[in-house]
């Protein structure tokens, strides 16, 4: 009788501006690995809210929205797909606005229960399917999936962070981008800090720091550290 290999989990934690998501989506390609993209799950709902026009300031109708939440997200890191109720909202889900109120929705506490329950089912169920899972996050290496073969906490300065978003979101790094950038990156951490530790390594957690790396570097780094496990 031949057993199965145990399913491979890597899970990626990190502030805004990281490189979580390039970093996370490039090594689950190169190990044929499925992805998911714990963030992007908030980011619907928030979306979903704003469409039903769920009152934010109303815990108990976002809580409901989260029970209820048709949301379909795909696993293929190069082609990752977000889909509610029917409609493509892969583009919709990254405007500044939705960056803005995320993290409202996200730290009704009931809500993240939700949104646990619902991520270590997909975790469970890419790991069995594509042999291994990098899913990235705020609590993916301390919450969801704390007995990950990997788990990472990729940081980087403020300075570089600010840096990052900046030229992604308005293409400058200039005085008033970086300013403008501030609150997506600076305000929305530390908002979201109130619900889940991401800017310390809890034990066991291998940090990657990149704020000297450029993205293959920083690639690298993430690669190193999933070599080192999967030879032990
Ligand atoms: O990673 P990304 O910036 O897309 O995450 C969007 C938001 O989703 C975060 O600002 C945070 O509020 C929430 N989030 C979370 N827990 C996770 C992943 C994301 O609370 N595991």
């Amino acid at each position: 009788m031949t057993s199965q290999p145990a399913p491979f989990v890597i899970g990626i934690d990190g502030p805004s501006g990281s490189g979580k998501s390039s970093v996370s989506r490039a090594v689950a390609t190169r190990l044929g690995a499925g992805y998911l993209d714990t963030g992007a799950m908030y980011r619907a709902l928030t979306w979903w809210c704003r469409h039903t026009e769920v009152d934010l300031g109303d815990a108990d109708a976002i809580i409901a929205a989260a029970l209820g939440l048709p949301l379909e997200i795909g696993d293929d890191p190069q082609a990752p797909t977000v889909a509610v109720d029917g409609t493509d909202v892969a583009v919709a889900i990254r405007t500044s606005e939705i960056s803005s109120l995320v993290s409202t929705v996200a730290t009704v506490p009931e809500v993240r229960v939700e949104m646990q329950r619902r991520q270590r089912a997909l975790i469970d169920d890419i790991s069995a399917r594509h042999g291994a899972c990098v899913a990235e996050g705020r609590d993916v290496t301390t919450v969801i999936a704390p007995d990950a073969q990997v788990r990472i906490l990729l940081t980087a300065s403020e300075e570089a962070r600010l840096r990052r978003r900046s030229l992604e979101v308005h293409g400058a790094t200039d005085d008033a981008a970086i300013a403008a950038t501030r609150d997506q990156v600076v305000r929305r951490d530390r908002d979201d800090s109130t619900v889940s530790q991401f800017t310390e390594a809890a034990e066991g957690v291998t940090v990657v720091d990149t704020s000297d790396l450029d993205f293959e570097g920083s690639v690298a780094a993430v690669m190193d550290v999933v070599a080192a496990a999967r030879a032990s």
